[in-house]
């Protein structure tokens, strides 16, 4: 990039008003939306599986109205949630961060979803998809249970998403 192109000051730019510091290069990107400071008030924890992110980013804006949820995106999403007594215990950073963003981004509620064919669940049960899948509710339900003994003033809900074909659905878990 030429020295006459980064100073630009010949030219109109909107964002010549900007001041980003001197230490900052150039943006290579400006994003179309804004910033918007209100928080929602609730997290969502799923699988960090990048086929599901848009479904699930649509599920919780569209279906379940929160947005600019706080998003936390982990290999196997709720499976965080309990202790499984070997190695490094997920369960106790789960609750060491959910701890944080109670308090400081001021939840009031946490919506978990489980994937149909999850990694994660495959290789810690040694199971296929369809195998895992009552693996997974039961785990769902015992996540509900261990969130609301941490935070028993927090709304938790759970949800399957199913896949059948391209065909991508959501199911509330009953308790
Ligand atoms: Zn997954």
């Amino acid at each position: 990039m030429s020295t006459a192109h980064r100073s630009g000051h010949s030219q109109p730019n909107p964002w010549a008003a900007v001041d980003v510091g001197p230490s900052l290069p150039m943006p290579v990107f400006t994003s179309t939306e804004s910033w918007n400071p209100e928080r929602i008030g609730a997290l969502a924890l799923y699988c960090s599986d990048g086929r599901w992110g848009e479904a699930f980013d649509e599920f919780c804006q569209r279906r379940l109205l929160i947005p600019r949820y706080d998003r936390w995106a982990v290999p196997g999403g709720p499976a965080w949630l309990l202790p499984r007594g070997k190695g490094r215990d997920l369960s106790e950073t789960t609750q060491e961060q959910l701890d944080l963003l109670v308090r400081v981004h001021e939840l009031e509620r946490i919506v978990l979803i489980s994937h149909y064919g999850c990694a994660f669940y495959a290789k810690l049960f040694g199971q296929d998809a369809d195998g895992c899948l009552p693996i997974q509710l039961q785990e769902m339900r015992d996540g509900i249970a261990i969130l609301r003994r941490w935070f028993p003033e927090l709304t938790v809900e759970a949800y399957l998403a199913m896949r059948r074909g391209n065909n991508l659905t959501f199911h509330a878990l009953s308790e």
